[in-house]
């Protein structure tokens, strides 16, 4: 089992919100969903189910890492790693 790294209880598993923006067509009369599909915007984020904040991962292969024991540490450290690597290039 893992912690979550916001409210620090334990958990097993993570929740995955697919937020999609669905655009419907309206003729005044009718709303046409079918007909007129435009591309649709999806955001998907991952919870922590105990407190519900979202959690620093992009996908599923980082949430596999995450849930996987120190799958925490790893992110933070890639995540230290990217900022120091940005660091020194914006130093340069
Ligand atoms: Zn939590």
């Amino acid at each position: 089992m893992v912690k979550c790294p916001k409210c620090y209880k334990d958990i097993k598993g993570l929740n995955l919100m697919v937020i999609k923006i669905k655009t419907i067509y309206f003729d005044g009369e009718n709303f046409d969903e079918d007909e007129y599909l435009y591309p649709t915007d999806t955001t998907e984020e991952w919870v922590c189910p105990e407190c519900e904040e979202v959690l620093d991962i992009e996908d599923d292969g980082e949430a596999t890492e995450f849930l996987e024991n120190d799958g925490l540490k790893k992110i933070v450290k890639e995540k230290i790693n990217m900022i120091k690597e940005k660091n020194k290039k914006c130093t340069k």
